[in-house]
């Protein structure tokens, strides 16, 4: 399962990338009336990006779009976690395997078809 186990840590890098990207946007939105900045690192790039968009948006989208990222970034520290422990494409509710198709539908699914019906 050598190609199983480098396939999960190429994804568990992808996930800590997303979640360090929504945690910066995060930090950048809520100091979004502030004058944007510049920043070198790529990460405070993507973040401007997201200030201007929230300063064009007004505080109720920015408040929407928050709460999104917020979600996505448990999603995703979960299914970190799970990597972690081995059980990542096991459903969290009855222990079968999550089918490869709907994991690549959305990586971060913790529970197989039948346990999200
Ligand atoms: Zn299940």
């Amino acid at each position: 399962m050598i190609d199983a186990d480098r396939d999960l840590a190429i994804l568990r890098a992808s996930f800590v990338a997303r979640f360090e990207y929504l945690r910066a946007a995060s930090a950048t939105s809520s100091e979004s009336r502030r004058p944007v900045e510049l920043d070198r690192t790529s990460a405070g790039r993507v973040s401007r990006m997201d200030a201007m968009q929230v300063q064009a948006m007004g505080p109720g989208m920015a408040l929407a779009m928050e709460r999104r990222r917020h979600d996505e970034a448990r999603r995703i520290e979960a299914a970190i976690g799970r990597i972690d422990d081995g059980e990542y494409g096991y459903c969290i509710a009855c222990g079968e395997e999550i089918s490869p198709k709907r994991l690549a539908a959305g990586p971060t699914i913790a529970t197989c078809i039948s346990c999200a019906a």
